[in-house]
């Protein structure tokens, strides 16, 4: 480790242990089988272990059999539900406000909404205002176990210095959300990313089997967005804009897009389209299946009535989804080209339909020419993901820092 400080040397090595522990679940390990991964010494993992069990990150959980010596050893373990986050999910101005531990569980969840007349920053000092008033019902101990505040946002987000760089009219543009939640917070460490990224890293984080290969992310419904995971960390890009997956451009002289660009995939895949061209075609006649669910009145369409005359067959429904379909697998298939992922994790509304599934995958075999070179899953945690993402983001970062926080309140 040239060049690094012992400091440095011990959240390194903090870091490597929490990561191995975190990702191999299954794995049992115990202080030699981490010595042996990680390539340290027998002395080093011990040393660093006591510590962590002192502080209360890592616990014992039971042990395990060493068949090279026929003798049994401490299986170590993170305590997942010791350290708590505060999230704030804020794709609109209908925020939602939650506690999480790094097990996945929901302490706390509030829905709230700001009107249009509140500013961005009056938003994020009400948001933390609400996470005060949680933390104070916590008994001392479990206060100083809040190790930080994520907020995802829609929009691009300068998540290094937590500003909110453009939210596409959300609020205005270059707000220093970390400055002002961390001040309001009493000094808890905050983070800030994309809404949809967060939740690329809940994915990550808190699905059954764990594992940091790398993933590419996207989601759909109503809109579109995405996240590129490798090796545990979530790739952000020069400009924080990396995988902008709804801003690919699919038609050069289509439709203005909120980006300010023509023609992205949003223009002609995004579910408001979807709805607007159905309900230009809407009627007795040519929407059977729609216009008796929606007792007659195209102002009643919902993205879920969409869903169900899909799954039921309803030919003009069918043709303008599958049209969308066609634009979301050609950017997938480019995307897949471009950062070639091991697996591909779809979530959104959508693709709880078997039948718009097989749909897609169809789609993007054809266009691969049955080469399609990452595995296309659906999130084993569809709809689920939204609050979590906000915490992943803290967890993602407590690892890398070895779980060591000075800012605790
Ligand atoms: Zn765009």
């Amino acid at each position: 480790m040239v060049g690094k400080s012992l400091a440095d040397l011990r959240i390194f090595n903090r870091a490597a242990l929490l990561k191995l522990l975190y990702y191999n679940a299954e794995a049992k390990l115990s202080r030699k089988e981490i010595a042996t991964r990680l390539n340290l010494t027998p002395a080093a993992v011990s040393h660093i272990v006591k510590d962590m069990l002192e502080e209360g990150v890592l616990i014992e959980r039971g042990t395990v059999e060493d068949t090279r010596l026929g003798r049994r050893e401490i299986v170590l373990d993170i305590d997942l539900t010791k350290f708590l986050v505060m999230s704030a999910y804020i794709p609109a101005r209908d925020i939602c406000i939650s506690c999480i531990d790094l097990a996945g569980n929901v302490h706390f969840e509030k829905l709230l909404y700001y009107d249009s007349l509140m500013s961005g920053s009056d938003i994020v000092r009400a948001v933390c205002a609400e996470m005060i008033e949680y933390i104070d019902t916590l008994p001392e101990e479990r206060k100083k176990c809040v190790i930080g505040a994520g907020f995802g946002i829609k929009g691009i987000c300068d998540n290094e210095k937590g500003i909110s760089v453009t939210s596409f009219g959300l609020w205005e543009d270059n707000l220093p959300v970390r400055e002002i939640a961390h001040k309001c917070l009493n000094g808890l460490n905050v983070l800030i990313d994309n809404d949809i990224r967060c939740i690329a890293g809940a994915e990550m984080l808190f699905r059954p089997n764990r594992d940091s290969h790398s993933m590419l992310f996207a989601k759909y419904g109503p809109l579109v967005g995405g996240g590129f995971l490798l090796g545990g960390e979530l790739y952000r890009g020069y400009s924080y804009s990396a995988m902008e997956l709804g801003h690919f451009i699919v038609e050069p002289l289509g439709s203005i897009c909120r980006c300010g660009k023509r023609g992205c995939l949003e223009t002609v895949a995004g579910f408001d389209v979807i709805k607007n061209t159905v309900r230009l075609h809407y009627s007795r006649a040519r929407t059977p299946i729609l216009y008796e669910i929606t007792k007659g009145d195209a102002d009643n369409i919902t993205y879920d009535d969409i869903m169900h005359c899909y799954n039921n067959d309803e030919e003009l429904v069918t043709k303008v989804l599958d049209g969308a379909l066609d634009f979301f697998a050609l950017m997938l298939v480019n995307a897949i080209g471009l950062v070639n992922p091991e697996k591909v994790m779809l979530y959104g509304f959508p693709f709880e339909s078997e039948r718009l599934m097989h749909t897609l995958i169809e789609k993007l075999s054809e266009l691969s020419h049955n080469k399609l070179s990452a595995k296309v899953l659906k999130s084993s945690r569809n709809m689920q993901l939204d609050n979590l993402g906000c915490a992943a983001i803290v967890f993602i970062d407590f690892f890398e820092k070895g779980a060591i926080y000075r800012d605790i309140i």
